[in-house]
């Protein structure tokens, strides 16, 4: 199966900014550990076609691991922001740092070396392993999971049938190509072998597919239900002062949005919030409010707004003068409060 997968990868790889394609990588050319670090690190819960615009933009700025570690965590967090799940963007510095400081500019070559990093789990060190150094790691993401539950029929449910289908994917990882291989299965889940409707009759490996041999490939894998989000409520308040100065705040580096700029408002509970404004003024309900998800709750955020007096001395958060703030730097569900409040007359 590999040996036919490879084939098909010669052919139809993507072209990915962060990739060696296999013509270059069968001519030597070596693939950058630092664009596959980058680029696993920011696919990380998020799409290749999400990620694209954020790569170059990073690349450009920080073309290599030592920009990058010398690079202010403010900067490095605005250009994150709106990629979403904040931890990992403090870990890529944190990770940057070190592999510059204490490593001289190399990452390890090993997945037990990358898998000493912040930041790299699991996953993320065997990716690296296998697509920058060419080890013969198993690499098992949800295309692979899905690839692997349709060529063997597995019919348990996800997320109990984890450890069979990696032991699946192991068996087939092949000793020569293994790079290329990884990135191989995970093309073919991502182009051929899809979630929803499977193109059997273009897919290199129809012929020994269990799923499409049974007529089931559509319906696997098999997953257990979900349990439903409970939704939060929250109030934001967005203030600007007489001279355009915005009022933010940056939140505390540990938890949900950790490090990125905000908003100053009340906690986000399950109960309906009591108002808790950062400045002694007269804020306006906007009457509108942000709908966020987040991996583990819903959030309606009720959206304030004020002009603040040029004497204003808030309890929370900082003034920052108009030409400072980008909106770009606030995180999604900031910047959907912020599209409220501008659209609120007079805040823009
Ligand atoms: S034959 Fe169909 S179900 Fe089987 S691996 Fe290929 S695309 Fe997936």
């Amino acid at each position: 199966m590999s040996t036919a997968l490879l084939a098909w990868y010669d052919r139809h790889a993507r072209d990915l900014p962060w990739r060696v394609g296999p013509a270059a990588r069968a001519a030597g050319v070596q693939p950058d550990p630092y664009a596959v670090w980058l680029s696993e690190v920011m696919l990380q819960q998020t799409t290749v076609a999400a990620v694209r615009d954020y790569f170059h933009r990073f690349t450009t700025r920080w073309p290599d691991v030592a920009a990058l570690a010398g690079a202010e965590d403010a900067a490095v967090m605005g250009e994150w922001a709106g990629l979403g799940y904040y931890a990992r963007a403090r870990n890529l510095l944190k990770c940057a740092r070190v592999v510059a400081d204490k490593m001289g500019g190399r990452f390890p070559d090993t997945r037990e070396g990358l898998l000493a990093l912040p930041g790299i789990g699991p996953y993320t060190a065997a990716a690296i392993a296998a697509i920058a150094f060419d080890r013969a790691e198993t690499v098992v993401d949800g295309n692979v999971e899905r690839v692997m539950a349709r060529l063997f029929a597995v019919q348990a449910p996800l997320p109990p049938a984890k450890p069979e289908l990696t032991a699946l994917a192991a068996r087939l990882t092949p000793a020569r190509r293994p790079g290329d291989y990884a990135q191989a299965v995970m093309d073919l889940g991502a182009t051929i072998c899809t979630p929803k409707s499977p193109a059997c009759g273009i897919c290199p490996l129809r012929a020994p597919c269990a799923a499409r041999q049974q007529g089931i490939a559509a319906d696997l894998p098999r997953k257990q239900p979900k349990k439903p989000k409970p939704t939060r409520h929250g109030i934001a308040y967005v203030g600007r002062r007489a001279d355009g100065a915005w009022l933010l705040e940056r939140r505390p580096d540990r938890g949900l949005l950790g490090g990125m700029l905000g908003w100053p408002g009340t906690d986000w509970r399950e109960d309906p919030p009591a108002e808790a404004p950062p400045a002694a003024v007269e804020w306006r309900d906007t009457g509108a409010e942000v709908r966020h998800t987040f991996t583990h709750f819903h959030l309606r955020l009720s959206v304030r707004v004020a002009h603040l007096p040029a004497d204003c001395t808030p309890a929370r958060g900082a003034f920052l003068p108009p030409g400072d703030f980008r909106p770009s730097d606030l995180p999604t569900v900031m910047r959907k409060a912020f599209d409220i409040a501008r659209r609120d007359a007079g805040m823009s």
